[in-house]
């Protein structure tokens, strides 16, 4: 599933290929998809789009009067195109002849959001970790205020902090240095400050390489920020094979040599 830096991508790419087209109709062959029954999203989400941002995991297409809020869930493919050949799930058409297209997603969605509910969705998630107002005292809090919590468990909950999920969280923890199951509350300063300036500087990496490469912006564009030990057989940095554990009913990577203080959930 897209991340953080995937959908920051996303988002700068149709900043620059859909801001300003006027959006005249949708097309949908997967009405679950939607958050309203596709006649009133089709009425309601039209008119010029006047910019696109990311907020958590979501890609917000901002109209005179709402947004539509792009989730890809997993495997969805977010594309421009003048005539779309086969059926996809989604297409949002635009008076010019383009559409943008939402295809292979599973579990994505797109919910068409009035200002209001705008701003209260984007309430409901934690602050975003690049911004320049999250800081250290911001991370320490998360920690304190779940002490128990594995910090992979903890970095991935969405109404605490946005963006970072499962393969992200991996690769923060091993840039860190720190064993993903270690408890939110065993941390000591110098750690606390290791897994903050790790996730900064991982997710500024990713973002600035455009995320992942199994991931294209719409122009077709792929990241190509490699990971050091998501879904990796060996440590990129040490070369030891990568170990697994399950945390929360999710698979960390991690290197047994590089993150070896392994003081788990207690
Ligand atoms: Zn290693």
């Amino acid at each position: 599933m897209p991340e953080l830096p995937e959908i920051e991508h996303l988002a700068a790419s149709l900043r620059a290929s859909v801001v300003g087209r006027e959006l005249v109709d949708v097309r949908c062959r997967q009405p679950k998809m939607l958050n309203l029954p596709l006649a009133e999203f089709a009425r309601r989400a039209r008119g010029p789009i006047v910019g696109a941002e990311r907020r958590a995991k979501s890609c917000l297409l901002h109209l005179a009067e709402g947004s539509i809020w792009l989730h890809l869930g997993l495997g969805g493919e977010v594309t421009l195109a003048q005539a779309p050949l086969g059926d996809p799930q989604l297409a949002l058409i635009f008076a010019d002849g383009w559409q943008l297209l939402v295809d292979k997603t599973f579990m994505g969605h797109a919910h068409f959001l009035s200002e209001e509910e705008t701003a209260r969705q984007k309430q409901g998630y934690g602050p975003e970790p690049l911004q320049s107002d999250f800081g250290l005292p911001g991370l320490e809090a998360l920690l304190r205020r779940r002490p128990k919590q594995a910090i992979k468990a903890l970095l991935m909950d969405q109404a605490r902090l946005a963006g970072v999920g499962n393969v992200y969280s991996d690769e923060v923890c091993h840039a860190a240095r720190l064993y993903p199951a270690r408890a939110a509350g065993s941390l000591d300063s110098a750690e606390r400050r290791q897994l903050f300036q790790s996730l900064k500087s991982v997710l500024s990496e990713a973002v600035a390489e455009g995320g992942a490469s199994e991931y294209a912006d719409v122009r077709g564009e792929r990241g190509r920020y490699e990971m050091r030990i998501h879904g990796a057989e060996l440590c990129r940095i040490c070369g030891t094979p990568a170990g697994k554990v399950s945390i929360g009913g999710r698979t960390a990577y991690y290197c047994p040599a590089c993150q070896r203080s392994q003081e788990a959930v207690v």
